[in-house]
């Protein structure tokens, strides 16, 4: 993967242990692959989580989903120049999706970029700072205190499905699940430390199977929902063609589960799915949530879509829309096509123009902000179940929901508790309870 040397040319400043600062975009697998580099780095003695200003090292966690994400790292990178000129022996780093698409040609690309690695293998990039600190490095360093709540684990890595848009399993790989007791242990390791939800993660997490005894994700959510003091259970993201009976079955019996599933359907056109091959068709994809809507009392049903995609009719953007107003979604994530080197739609004409394509988004945010906040409205009177995630400038808690759904508190209420309140008044986004 070398283009040139990697170097990393950091000399450390004064008699300390190196500072690192992480920056990331995308997903929720970016936050995860975050949080383990930070405990990476306590763990060889140098000091994760500062400032900018007063790091030695920056590592960019990048994400290639969209050009738009892309662009974000590398105008980040570019205001990292003077960064680095302001003091020698800086460092950057960069790793996640974009080493995956563009490898090493990144570093020729910026010059002021030392390093690029993996994130499924790090070890290289550690030995080198190994070397490079030696003296600066006394011993795993204390994680700064967290009072963090929630956590991401994945359990399952890489993608084996070959959606034509997406870039994902090109730069992540074939699928690979972790083994169920490491998993369970890092639950564990989790809760110990006041984590009180967690979110297991994969592309894919309902193709989990366990590489000890071939169970899925049904039992690995029974193992985890076991561990003591755990208070939420969720998943992320689902494909459709998994989403079992047993799962549902899991989501309704298990103490901890949350009720809420996220199943991208991505369009309401079966030969627009056809296209993107998504190999399931809009009436199976509705089956899949019927089934879940009967299984599991109260479950928010949340969804991604893509608009304009390569060749998408007015008619075929017609059923996407119709669907959604049937459907109606808790939540829906929406994104405008961006074509990506590499894949099976890079091929085809971007033909959809970009005015159009901003007018189908804006389109499908309206329809949803309408249907969020309809639902949202036949909320109150009702009681929801909070879990406090910390407080606004205003002094307020606020938290989320079993389904999700953000909610401020309106009395007493401390970060890691559960409060049962009602529901006085509602937006579109949130709640207020009390
Ligand atoms: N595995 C999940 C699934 O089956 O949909 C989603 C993972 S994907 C990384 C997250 C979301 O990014 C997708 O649901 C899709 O809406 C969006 N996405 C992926 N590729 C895209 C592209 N080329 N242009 C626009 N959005 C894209
Ligand atoms: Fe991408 Fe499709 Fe895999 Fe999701 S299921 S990560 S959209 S290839």
């Amino acid at each position: 993967m070398e283009a040139r040397p990697q170097r990393l040319p950091i000399a450390v400043s004064g008699d300390r242990a190196p500072r690192v600062n992480i920056w990331q975009v995308g997903c929720q697998m970016n936050t995860a692959d975050a949080d383990s580099l930070s405990e990476q780095f306590a763990e060889l003695g140098m000091v994760p989580g500062v400032e900018l200003e007063n790091a030695d090292l920056a590592v960019l966690v990048t994400c290639a989903v969209r050009q738009h994400a892309e662009d974000r790292a590398s105008s980040r990178l570019g205001e990292l120049a003077a960064w680095k000129r302001s003091r020698p022996g800086r460092g950057i780093a960069l790793t996640g999706c974009m080493v995956g698409e563009h490898g090493s040609s990144l570093l020729r690309r910026f010059r002021h970029l030392d390093y690029v690695f993996d994130m499924r293998e790090p070890d290289g990039f550690f030995a080198r700072l190994r070397d490079l600190y030696q003296g600066a490095l006394e011993g795993p360093v204390p994680l700064p205190a967290s009072d963090r709540l929630l956590a991401y684990l994945p359990v399952i890595l890489g993608c084996n499905e070959m959606c034509t848009y997406c870039i994902v399993p090109f730069v992540r790989g074939r699928e690979s699940s972790r083994p169920a007791e490491q998993i369970e242990l890092e639950a564990r390791r989790l809760v110990d430390r006041g984590v009180v939800e967690i979110t297991l993660l994969g592309q894919n997490v309902n193709s989990y199977l366990s590489p000890e005894d071939g169970t899925g994700l049904p039992e690995l959510m029974a193992k985890v929902d076991r561990v003591p003091g755990l208070k939420r259970l969720r998943f992320l993201t689902s494909h459709p063609r998994n989403a079992s009976g047993r799962l549902l079955d899991a989501i309704a019996d298990l103490p901890t589960a949350c009720e809420q599933l996220h199943l991208p359907v991505q369009s309401g056109s079966d030969s627009c799915l056809g296209r993107m091959k998504r190999e399931y068709s809009v009436s199976e994809y509705l089956r899949v949530l019927e089934r879940a809507r009967a299984r599991v009392e109260g479950i928010a049903l949340s969804t991604d879509v893509i608009v304009g995609f390569c060749g998408e009719t007015g008619d075929e953007f017609a059923s996407t829309l119709g669907m959604l107003a049937e459907v109606r979604f808790d939540m829906v994530h929406v994104q405008a096509y961006s074509p990506r080197p590499g894949t099976a739609a890079y091929r085809r004409a971007d033909d959809v123009p970009l005015a159009v394509k901003k007018e189908r988004l804006q389109s499908v945010l309206e329809l949803q902000r309408r249907i969020s906040q309809e639902r949202n409205h036949s909320l109150i009177g009702a009681d929801v179940e909070v879990l406090i995630e910390g407080r606004g400038e205003d002094g307020r808690a606020y938290g989320r929901t079993r389904q999700n759904r953000v909610a401020w508190v309106e009395r007493q209420a401390a970060p890691g508790e559960t409060v049962t309140a009602r529901v006085t008044a509602a937006t579109a986004w949130q709640l207020v309870a009390a």
